[in-house]
């Protein structure tokens, strides 16, 4: 059995997952990351994309926003705006966020901050993709 970790990905909100697991891999800046027990102190930003662990021999994917990832003491400790199991993506909730954030950058009207529409729909066309993918 291969040695575990401690996990925690932490939200504004809440904890979402704190868990040993056996392996994780990370959407780090340059690309998907991975992780195994015993890494090395670490500090790297995440992008929007999605998070698989290996716990207990089973696989499961979170859909992140993107943020930060700690690793010391033993322990990979993701900082992050949100995640969600993938599998529990609100997949029509996503394509009215993608809605609203096309028509705010198709006719912008005052006020309607331009980076704000674009991170809203990068977030959910990322749910929307890790939702094709996973959703059984
Ligand atoms: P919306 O405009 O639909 O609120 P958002 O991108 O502004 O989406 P976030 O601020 O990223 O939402 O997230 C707020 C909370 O809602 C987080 O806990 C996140 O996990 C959850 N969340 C957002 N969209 C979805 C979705 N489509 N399915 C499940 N959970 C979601």
């Amino acid at each position: 059995m291969a040695k575990k970790f401690k996990v925690e990905i932490v939200t504004p909100e809440k904890l979402v997952f704190s868990e040993e697991v056996e392996s994780l891999v990370v959407p780090a800046e340059r690309g998907y990351l991975g992780v195994l027990a015993g890494h090395a102190p670490l500090l790297c930003a995440l992008q929007p994309g999605e998070i698989k662990m290996i716990r207990d021999g089973a696989e499961s994917w979170y859909t992140t926003s993107g943020g930060f990832m700690e690793i010391a003491g033993g322990k990979a400790s993701l900082l992050t705006d949100s995640a969600e199991p993938a599998a529990e993506i609100d997949v029509a909730r996503a394509q009215e966020a993608v809605q609203r954030a096309k028509e705010r950058l198709a006719a912008p009207a005052k006020g309607v901050d331009r980076e704000r529409a674009k991170a809203s729909l990068d977030r959910a066309q990322n749910r929307l993709r890790s939702a094709s993918k996973r959703k059984k």
